[in-house]
């Protein structure tokens, strides 16, 4: 899961992960704008409220979003 973002997920586009996060103070959801390839934390700032908000990937939240993208791909295919 991901620390800190209590309805935060990861995602993919194309072939980059990249971390949706939802705001705790009004709710904003917004995507990082960086590609997540390895397990790290680090902070984004909300476009809304502009309050700061910590978001920590784990190597479960890129497996998780990898089997994800192997599923998308199959129907895909
Ligand atoms: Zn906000």
């Amino acid at each position: 899961m991901l620390a800190g973002t209590p309805s935060g997920h990861t995602s993919n586009v194309g072939d980059e992960m990249r971390a949706i996060v939802t705001c705790e103070c009004c709710g904003h959801r917004q995507a990082v704008a960086r590609p997540i390839g390895r397990p790290e934390a680090f902070h984004v700032v909300c476009h809304e409220c502009e309050g700061i908000l910590r978001v920590e990937v784990t190597a479960d939240d890129l497996s998780t979003a990898q089997k994800s993208v192997g599923r998308s791909r199959k129907t895909h295919v």
